[in-house]
């Protein structure tokens, strides 16, 4: 097993002081947008003590099938197929989606071909990876993710029209009301999607006008959720259409303990709050507003889902020691949520880890040991530690004061000893 130093990622839009706060350590002063927890190329933990230049990755590629498991190797290469992060959003994120894996295999094949540099601001597939995510809330958190039935779009811009009658941005709700009441579901919203994120300036100076109305009108009640949140958009980010194709998409709020989860062709943006994320290994995104960077809309157009969905939750699985399970439909990765009370009846039984390859574990309050056939490592408050597949099977035993930890495994198999 090794201990892990976890870089920080200091994003315009991440808090300043929740990630600090949850895991006992001194804020930088400076935003505090993702603690990332893996073998990225981008930014790999590092095992403490290791040497110089050694990292999570690098200590991977020496001996693949002991780190991660013949099982893994074989479904996911050998790589660490999940990256894992704490995620404090203190304004909003990008609106995005993310591609199928047919996708981004032709799309990263097909940039490669035309030697768009890996780097180069419009690139869209850094990699030839799927990228589902799911979304833990650790606190209240504030989200958009998939479209709502295009009747309730197109009702919610009809609300707008009133409220800016007379100004050439009633022309806009009103025309996007009307293409959101086509009667096929996904040519309402693919039409509808597609009028507003080509941005004309129509669209542009609607967005400002329907948030200054909104600021000031009696009749979109500020405790209206969807109407708030596109004047909440317009004011973090002008002009961008993005705030007015939120009100197409389901406006979801996570309590603590709860999760989402997104797929491919999800349109998603994380609002406002504390969560650990869980995705694929993977950095293709397409972003789709609220964002001064590139927006590819054709390829967006043809990765985005259009049909209307309820939102994905994913409901735990309880073991018979009443730990719990989150796992989304997906193989790449699985998260276990660990929580002994400080004098619970359970707290002298040691936890299974759930393990299906390698596994990451993060403490977020209190103590364990984590205890496998090869030895101890003891983790308190805001530390993580990497369990080679090699070192199964692992046990948690909850310090005197108790423990809330996760651990993320993939989703192979059966998870051998959660239960
Ligand atoms: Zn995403």
């Amino acid at each position: 097993m090794h201990l892990l130093s976890n870089p920080l990622r200091d994003y315009a839009w991440g808090s300043t002081t929740a990630i600090a706060e949850l895991l006992g350590r001194k804020a930088s002063g400076r935003p505090e947008a993702e603690l990332w927890i893996g073998a990225h190329q981008d930014a790999p933990s590092r095992p403490v003590g290791a040497a110089d230049g050694e990292t999570l990755a690098s200590l991977i590629a020496a001996n693949p099938v002991a780190a991660l498991g013949a099982e893994s190797v074989e479904a996911f290469g050998p790589r660490l197929p999940y990256l894992v992060k704490v995620l404090a959003a203190a304004s909003p994120l990008s609106l995005q989606v993310h591609p199928r894996l047919d996708q981004a295999k032709a799309g990263f094949a097909a940039e490669e071909a035309a030697g768009v540099a890996r780097s180069a601001p419009h690139r869209n597939y850094k990699d030839d990876n799927h990228k589902p995510e799911m979304i833990f809330a650790l606190t209240r958190f504030e989200a958009l993710s998939g479209f709502r039935r295009p009747a309730e779009a197109a009702a919610l811009f009809e609300r707008l029209t009133p409220i800016v009658a007379g100004s050439p941005a009633a022309e806009v709700t009103e025309q996007v009301a009307e293409l959101l009441r086509t009667p096929r579901e996904d040519e309402a919203l693919s039409a509808a999607f597609a009028r507003l994120i080509a941005g004309g300036e129509d669209v542009r100076a609607c967005v400002d006008a329907v948030a200054a109305a909104i600021a000031t009108s009696t009749h979109a009640r500020s405790d209206d959720a969807a109407l708030a949140t596109v004047a909440h958009l317009a004011a973090a980010y002008p002009s961008d259409p993005g705030a007015l194709i939120s009100l197409m998409l389901n406006r979801v709020t996570l309590s603590p303990g709860e999760a989402l989860y997104l797929p491919a062709g999800n349109v998603h943006a994380y609002l406002e709050g504390l969560g650990i994320e869980v995705m694929a290994a993977s950095d293709n995104v397409l972003r789709g507003g609220l964002t001064p960077k590139h927006v590819d809309i054709p390829e967006l157009l043809r990765t985005v889902a259009f049909a209307a969905s309820a939102v994905p939750m994913v409901g735990p699985q309880e073991s018979e020691l009443g730990q719990e399970l989150y796992r989304p439909p997906f193989t790449e990765f699985q998260l276990q949520r660990i929580d002994v009370p400080a004098d619970g009846r359970d707290a002298r039984e040691p936890v299974p880890i759930a393990q299906a390859g390698a596994v990451v574990v993060l403490v977020v309050g209190g103590s364990l040991t984590l205890d496998t056939p090869k030895g101890d490592l003891a983790l308190t408050r805001g530390e993580s530690a990497f369990i080679p597949d090699s070192e199964a099977p692992a046990l948690a035993h909850a310090g005197p004061e108790g423990v809330l930890a996760f651990a993320v495994t993939t989703g192979l198999g059966a998870a051998s000893g959660l239960d």
